[in-house]
């Protein structure tokens, strides 16, 4: 285990959520690795047996956990040769998930690219969320709360982290200047800024878009239009199509021909 559980708590108590010892987390924003810290000392703080200040990094629990040993803390990833979480690792934790925690209070399946489940695993997800087996905790970390089913989202305890993501930067400055050219209904410079995105790769179209999901749910937390709306939906939907693997070049173009239109409405 590569995690930190003293950088991760420290990363915890500094947001406003806190520590939430609850079923079922989703951690997102900052980069990956800010996210398994946290995601980790969270893992930590559900098990740890301390009474006061968990995870207390010092009982039996927190230094299993720390050595990568605790019985009852189950990472499930992506597996390599794969694009997506599969809804068979779902169904796994799901059989898994009802067998009692072997040495601590709860067990804890931690999902470090959640956003990477595709929408048939989100939907096998849901329905653990929704019925949950006792003694269990999921913590879901990704790197935008965008990417999930809001029926996923709506029942997690959300942790937004922010920090340093350099990569993200030149991508934040791209969608800022998309969703202004949206709003200000320029569609010579919506364009301009958007289409140079059909050169790109997958993943930088996935920064792209998480970018843009963010920069677009910013502007309405400001109270801003509805059409915003509109937008944020298209661009879920080209997150789920980028997900499954759709050309970037096509991509590229249902971003602004949709956004177009949109603003011509
Ligand atoms: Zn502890």
């Amino acid at each position: 285990m590569e995690a930190d559980l003293a950088a991760g708590k420290k990363i915890l108590k500094e947001n406003p959520a806190g520590i939430p010892v609850t079923h079922a987390c989703l951690i997102w924003g900052g980069s990956a690795e800010l996210r398994l810290d946290a995601a980790w000392a969270l893992a930590a703080a559900m098990t740890c047996s301390s009474k006061t200040d968990k995870p207390c990094l010092r009982c039996r629990d927190c230094r299993k956990i720390a050595a990568g040993l605790h019985p009852d803390i189950t990472v499930v990833s992506r597996d390599a040769d794969k694009q997506s979480v599969t809804v068979d690792k779902i169904r796994r934790i799901s059989t898994d998930a009802v067998i009692l925690p072997n040495e601590a209070e709860r067990k804890v399946y931690i999902l470090p690219q959640a956003d990477l489940m595709n929408r048939q695993a989100q939907n096998a997800f849901l329905k653990l969320l929704e019925e949950p087996p006792s003694r269990v905790c999921f913590i879901l970390a990704g790197e935008n709360a965008g990417a999930f089913l809001q029926t996923v989202r709506s029942r997690c305890t959300q942790i937004r982290l922010t920090g340093e993501n350099p990569i993200g930067d030149e991508y934040e400055k791209q969608a800022g200047r998309i969703i202004k050219a949206y709003i200000s209904e320029d569609a010579a410079d919506l364009l301009l800024t958007a289409m140079p995105a059909e050169k790109f790769s997958r993943e930088q179209m996935s920064l792209l878009l998480s970018a843009l999901w963010r920069a677009a749910a910013q502007e309405l937390g400001k109270g801003g239009e509805s059409p915003l709306w509109q937008a944020v939906g298209l661009i879920e939907k080209l997150m789920d199509m980028n997900r499954a693997n759709v050309g970037c070049g096509q991509i590229a173009g249902l971003l602004c021909s949709g956004l177009i239109e949109e603003m011509r409405k």
